[in-house]
């Protein structure tokens, strides 16, 4: 059994290979564990500089006679880069992955067995075919390097199943197995333990503050907001005119990332789309161009980034909030790569979210949204709120983000809703009557509008000027009124009719042909109002409960029961059922005056409701 190289032996690689004088953060306790024999988990942030870690022990336990060191990467475009990053140093490397040509392939594998690689890229469907383990089974390995390890959970951003087969690599050979992850979330960090197999790991904890990065959240609803927005943002970076910096515009679709390059390229930018559903020339070039600075902003899905390393982006914004605080961090942390002072600017709002429960999916999914929920909602740090969820616990404020310079914008839906003032029980009356009145289901702002008075044209169906409370709300805000169905339509006391354009109706109410729309006035039968219990009924025994404790909060309080919490709140606490202040405070319309109001409460009641 040959010697096993030292950290200095390492030290000569990182040196004569890659002209490095020291290590990074993190990296020599990682090449430490590998050079010993020992596993190692290496949660390091994008750009630390992971994939050194195993280069460098690969490169010295291969010159020490131990073999090659096999490693495992997701995509083929960055095998490719490495490989040939590596080879442009003198590193016998190479790749086994599904682009080649079967000659290519027999080559590489050839080289391989007779032992003249010292690192193999290999991708993890190849790496799970029985045929690559039978070749593992002829030529010893120094080390199983697992690149992107977070994609062997579920719990994670990149679910990759055949990641859940790579623990079956160690039958071969008793090597050491390294993963390497920038997603580093404790409940990650177990999943990939168990999932690989790891055996007492090194765990490797960098850190993930970054000192010259600017965090921001800005609440803005409507496209129209968000792009005047986006444009003063690129003009303060100088993205129009100046000719260094660029910027990544994230979008949750494709088709947003075409709206949005068209209407910034109109505006002056020099602005191109990124996106899977592009040929790969086409995705190429404006990769190409990017990097060489011909092209200033970018606008991609979350297909863009991965692996790539810009130095000069200025700006980093998410157009639309993104599925999960991990995927988040990686896509703002390609912003200030050369140390410059750099913005990651989310936008932030409710439909966004709706939008990204419709795209993901999978197990963790809708707990990673509540948490890139809090991140957007957040009263502390947004840096330590990143670090928080991280695992890093007790991080200094970071003095950059809006919330440390108390620059935080846009107006969130929680205060938006509490500005508007109630109505009172008899004007809440007035709406469900008139809704009672009217002869088909119609819009809430319709229905709002037609109370304060209003004759517009468009209010001229479902009986809306024909209703003899029409004009009875004259002088109420038309939000308050909005708010005011809401909360019917919550209570049971209406109920929600169509899809397309969700319209409002009394419950247990026939919704007659369009004929009858003539013979306007049906006065909702005061029998059937009372089928609302029904609605009431379908509640579980947690809702329920909240239900009459914020009935009675808010007769104590003198609020309306939306202002202790909405619905959409209870269901979230029937389902998360959240055993602590902390969880409550990541559960969806409960900030952290909420929390502190009716916080012991509320976790009262989901202990006394099973
Ligand atoms: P990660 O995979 O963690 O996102 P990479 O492995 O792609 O990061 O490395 C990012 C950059 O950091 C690369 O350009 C790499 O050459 C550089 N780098 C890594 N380690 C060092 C080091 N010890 N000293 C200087 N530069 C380094
Ligand atoms: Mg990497």
């Amino acid at each position: 059994m040959p010697t096993r190289p030292t950290l200095r032996d390492a030290r000569g690689v990182l040196a004569d290979v890659f002209g490095f004088a020291d290590f990074r953060t993190g990296q020599a306790e990682a090449v430490q564990a590998a050079v010993s024999g020992n596993d190692a988990a290496v949660l390091l942030p994008t750009g630390a500089g992971k994939s050194l870690c195993y280069q460098v022990p690969g490169i010295a336990l291969a010159r020490a006679g131990h073999g090659p060191t096999l490693v495992i990467s997701p995509l083929i475009a960055l095998m490719a880069d490495q490989v040939n990053a590596l080879r442009a140093r003198g590193v016998a490397a190479a790749a086994l992955n599904s682009h080649q040509s079967e000659d290519e392939a027999l080559t590489t594998l050839a080289e391989f067995e007779a032992g003249e690689l010292d690192l193999l890229y290999v991708s993890p469907e190849r790496a799970a075919q029985p045929g690559f383990r039978r070749t593992l089974g002829r030529r010893r390995v120094a080390l199983f390097a697992i690149d992107e390890a977070h994609c062997v959970s579920q719990w994670g951003h990149d679910f990759r199943p055949e990641y859940m087969q790579l623990a079956e690599l160690r039958e071969t050979s008793d090597a050491p197995m390294m993963a390497v992850t920038a997603t580093a979330t404790p409940r990650v960090l177990k999943e990939l333990v168990r999932r690989l197999g790891l055996t007492t790991p090194e765990v490797v904890r960098g850190d993930f503050r970054r000192p010259n990065l600017a965090f921001s959240v800005e609440a803005i609803s409507t496209h129209a907001g968000r792009l005047e927005r986006l444009v003063a943002l690129l003009d303060e970076a100088g993205l129009r005119d100046a000719n260094t910096g660029k910027a990544i515009i994230y979008c949750a679709t494709r088709k947003h990332t075409e709206k949005v390059a068209a209407e910034l390229a109109s505006r002056g930018f020099s602005a191109r789309h990124y996106h899977a559903g592009r040929t790969k020339i086409a995705r190429e070039r404006a990769q190409h161009a990017f990097a060489v600075g011909r092209l200033r902003v970018l606008v991609a899905t979350n297909a863009f980034g991965m692996g790539i390393d810009f130095p000069d982006v200025r700006v980093v914004a998410h157009y639309q909030t993104p599925s999960s605080v991990e995927s988040y961090y990686q896509e703002a942390g390609r912003a200030g790569r050369d140390g410059d002072d750099a913005k990651c600017v989310m936008f932030f709002g409710a439909a966004d979210l709706v939008t990204q429960r419709r795209i993901v999916s999978g197990k963790g999914a809708g707990e990673a949204l509540l948490a890139i929920e809090s991140y957007a909602k957040t009263e502390t740090c947004r840096e330590q709120v990143i670090c928080a969820h991280f695992g890093l616990n007790g991080t200094a404020v970071c003095t950059r983000c809006d919330v440390c310079t108390g620059t935080v914008t846009g107006a969130d839906d929680e205060a938006h809703e509490e500005a508007a003032t109630p109505l009172t029980p008899e004007q809440v009356a007035v709406v469900i009557a008139a809704v009672g009145e009217l002869s088909k289901p119609a819009g809430k702002t319709g229905i709002a509008r037609a109370l304060r008075g209003s004759r517009a044209k468009g209010l001229n169906k479902c009986g809306l000027l024909k209703m003899s409370q029409h004009g009875a709300l004259r002088g109420v805000e038309e939000r308050a009124i909005v708010r005011a169905i809401e909360e019917c339509l919550e209570s049971g006391e209406l109920v929600r009719k169509g899809n397309r354009y969700p319209t409002v109706w009394p419950p247990g109410k026939a919704v007659r042909a369009s004929k009858s729309e003539a013979t306007g006035a049906a006065p909702w039968p005061r029998k059937k109002a009372k089928s609302a219990k029904g609605i009431r009924n379908a509640y579980s025994p947690l809702q329920g409960a909240l239900e009459r404790f914020r009935k009675n909060k808010a007769r104590e309080l003198k609020w309306k029961p939306y202002m202790i919490f909405q619905k959409r709140t209870m269901v979230a606490l029937d389902s998360e059922r959240p055993s602590t202040l902390v969880e409550l405070e990541s559960i969806p319309g409960l900030g952290r005056v909420k929390v502190e109001r009716f916080g012991d409460d509320i976790l009262r009641l989901v202990r006394e409701n099973p």
